[in-house]
């Protein structure tokens, strides 16, 4: 089943659950503390080249399915009747030049923001980064929010791979091949900030080698029940031992 959106394309029906799973991650990640007042976006793939995203200034809270706008991946809104988010320019971006990728959360959450503020990037301090697929959680040059710079810059970190990034002066980006994979990799990238933050505080923290990773990489791919589907999917991240 498919109806015609206000942009006069054709949207599928899976777009009205893509919504629904929006506004209930970002009301969850508002209530862990790693969104704020209207900080920070969400979008998600949506089949037939089309992509889901928060729309622009509305505090989580208020948020309902109904506000959460479809875009095609070149931006253009397709159906909704509020503004997208500000930064979909480079929503859609990684959408385009990822295709591995079915989503996207970005926040200012405390700790990776704070590492983002004194333009660090973060090493493997703690094996869970193999689970964002990286050795080091790459920094994205500082740009105008909403830019093309900006975007153009978060293409260049993560184009070849990996699920994280800081975006200098200004916050956080996790990946996934899903939604709930996006949201895991946003948690376990504040994880490894604040835990890297507090060893930065007190002495000099252990890195661990890349071959480690590596090897963690590996393992990742066993862990968890057989049988089982685990709570997100091990390439999002979702089975690393916590
Ligand atoms: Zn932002």
């Amino acid at each position: 089943m498919r109806r015609r959106g206000t942009g006069g394309r054709v949207i599928p029906l899976r777009a009205a659950e893509i919504r629904e799973a929006i506004v209930e991650t970002a009301q969850r990640l508002q209530r862990i503390g790693l969104l704020s007042l209207t900080a920070g976006n969400l979008s998600v793939r949506v089949e037939g080249e089309l992509m889901a995203i928060t729309p622009t200034g509305m505090p989580y809270e208020l948020i309902g399915p109904e506000d959460v706008v479809i875009t095609d991946l070149a931006g253009n809104v397709v159906d909704g009747h509020r503004r997208p988010s500000s930064e979909l320019p480079f929503h859609s971006a990684v959408l385009r030049a990822r295709p591995d990728i079915g989503a996207v959360v970005h926040t200012h959450s405390l700790y990776a923001t704070t590492l983002a503020v004194l333009g660090r990037t973060i090493p493997a301090i703690h094996y869970v980064i193999a689970s964002l697929d990286l050795t080091t959680v790459p920094l994205v040059p500082y740009s105008t929010y909403g830019s093309l710079e900006l975007a153009d810059g978060i293409t260049a970190a993560i184009g070849a791979g990996g699920k994280a990034a800081l975006l200098a002066n200004h916050g956080a980006l996790a990946l996934g091949t899903d939604l709930a994979g996006a949201a895991t990799a946003a948690e376990l990238l504040e994880f490894l900030a604040s835990v890297y933050h507090h060893a930065l505080a007190v002495g000099e923290p252990v890195v661990l080698p890349d071959e480690e990773i590596a090897v963690v990489g590996e393992r990742h791919r066993d862990y968890g029940q057989p049988g089982e589907r685990r709570p997100s999917d091990a390439r999002d991240g979702g089975a690393a031992p916590r």
